[in-house]
């Protein structure tokens, strides 16, 4: 791709810019792994759909501004650089709106969107079991049709934003004589709904980051199924290419950070011992933006995201935490300070970010998909390497 933005995109870029500069909160939200966080930043996703910067990508019939992906990419580097609020919404606007662009009704998308982009609705994703999180084929939870709808029933866990969010999207066996990938089907639930039972689970930094689901016979409509009944894996299949390919983590959050560790190391009296690690991880960071901008090419000209997101997840999620390593250890004795309970992990100076931010960077080589399963994808669907004794 030409990469001198046309005029359109640079409008846009400034428009994007200069609204951050007016609205970015001058004092950090509360941390939305906390209850008052939460609502704090369900008030910020308000703001955002306001002024339609919430999802910019999506139709303008539902809030969005029908801009390209290119567009929605220039916009994450802004919002990160600005030093905007993590968003609380990402769950539903990055992974659960894709899939329902992709296999979603029109009553569905009508009913579904507007109040996700607002932040009124906010989902999270029920997919790992205690016993399936890697290998998500095995999963037991149930569900079993009954009059207009269905009834849930199991467990659910590593619930992301489930300790306070309103919705969740799962898939849950349909069909109990089916094995594996077969008898699947994909639903949305609400938190709130009669069987249900949500108890929250504490990351290393102390906040309750996600949570168990427990379902008995939970009642769910069939307006609220994803595609055909059976066929979830396939609708799955969606979601996570969106989770690990592009969505989830747009290059503007590492170009951020890089920057950010750029002006540590420049702080810090540009130590020669780390100068090799802080020139790699922002180049690391550089290089994600433009493996992203061919990979919003080969979106716009028609290609879907398939076994190579596998790639960009590895890539990312090591980029994360060696650029955190490489802060900790510029910062020496201050690296122990943490970030005071309950604030924002972006958003604010306090050297403790840097030890918060790597604690969550451990995370990135797990969810969405360890990395000895985007390395088993890599080996057997992109290289063609035999299938693995498992
Ligand atoms: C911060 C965070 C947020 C999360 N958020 C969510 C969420 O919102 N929703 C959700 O549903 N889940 C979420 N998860 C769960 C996450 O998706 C799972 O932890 C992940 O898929 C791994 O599953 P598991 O923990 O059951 O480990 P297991 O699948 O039991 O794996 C244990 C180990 O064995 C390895 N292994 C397993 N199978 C193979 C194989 N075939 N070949 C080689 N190695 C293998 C794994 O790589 C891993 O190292 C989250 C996890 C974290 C850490």
């Amino acid at each position: 791709m030409d990469l001198d933005l046309d005029e359109h995109t640079l409008a846009f870029r400034d428009e994007a810019r200069a609204w951050l500069a007016d609205h970015v909160p001058r004092t950090p939200l509360a941390s939305f792994d906390t209850a008052e966080g939460f609502e704090q930043h369900r008030a910020w996703e308000a703001q955002l759909a306001d002024a339609r910067w919430s999802a910019v990508s999506w139709p303008a019939e539902f809030g969005g501004r029908d801009a390209s992906l290119l567009e929605w990419v220039i916009l994450e580097e802004e919002y990160y650089a600005s030093g905007a609020p993590g968003r609380v919404s990402q769950n539903g606007i990055f992974m659960l709106a894709p899939t329902l662009f992709a296999h979603g009704t029109p009553e569905q998308r009508a009913r579904i969107l507007p109040p996700m982009a607002r932040g009124e609705e906010i989902w999270a994703q029920a997919w790992s079991e205690p016993e399936a999180g890697s290998d998500i084929a095995s999963l037991r939870s149930t569900a079993v049709k009954t009059d207009g709808g269905w009834l849930l029933s199991g467990q659910k866990t590593w619930s992301s934003r489930a300790a306070f969010a309103d919705r969740a999207f799962g898939l849950f066996r349909s069909d109990p004589e089916s094995k594996r990938h077969k008898g699947l089907t994909y639903f949305m639930f609400d938190l709130s709904a009669s069987g249900v039972q949500v108890r929250p689970i504490r990351q290393l930094d102390g906040e309750p980051g996600f949570a168990e689901i427990f379902l008995d016979e939970v009642f769910v409509p069939d307006t609220d199924v994803i595609g055909e009944p059976g066929a979830g894996w396939r609708v799955a299949m969606t979601t996570a290419n969106n989770e690990r390919g592009l969505s989830l983590r747009s290059p503007g959050r590492f170009l951020a950070a890089a920057d950010r560790l750029v002006a540590l190391w420049h702080a810090h009296g540009y130590p020669e011992q780390v100068a090799d690690r802080v020139a790699d991880a922002w180049i690391g960071a550089r290089a994600y933006q433009l493996y992203t901008f061919g990979t919003v090419t080969k979106l716009a000209e028609g290609g879907e995201l398939g076994p190579e997101s596998s790639v960009n997840k590895l890539f990312w999620s090591h980029l994360d935490v060696e650029l955190h390593e490489t802060a900790l250890d510029l910062l020496g004795p201050e690296a122990e300070l943490r970030r005071p309970p309950g604030s924002d992990r972006i958003g604010e100076q306090h050297p403790g970010r840097w030890l918060n931010g790597w604690l969550f960077s451990l995370a990135g080589p797990i969810y969405g998909g360890t990395d000895q399963i985007q390395r088993n994808t890599i080996a057997e669907r992109l290289l063609g390497l035999p299938r693995g004794d498992r």
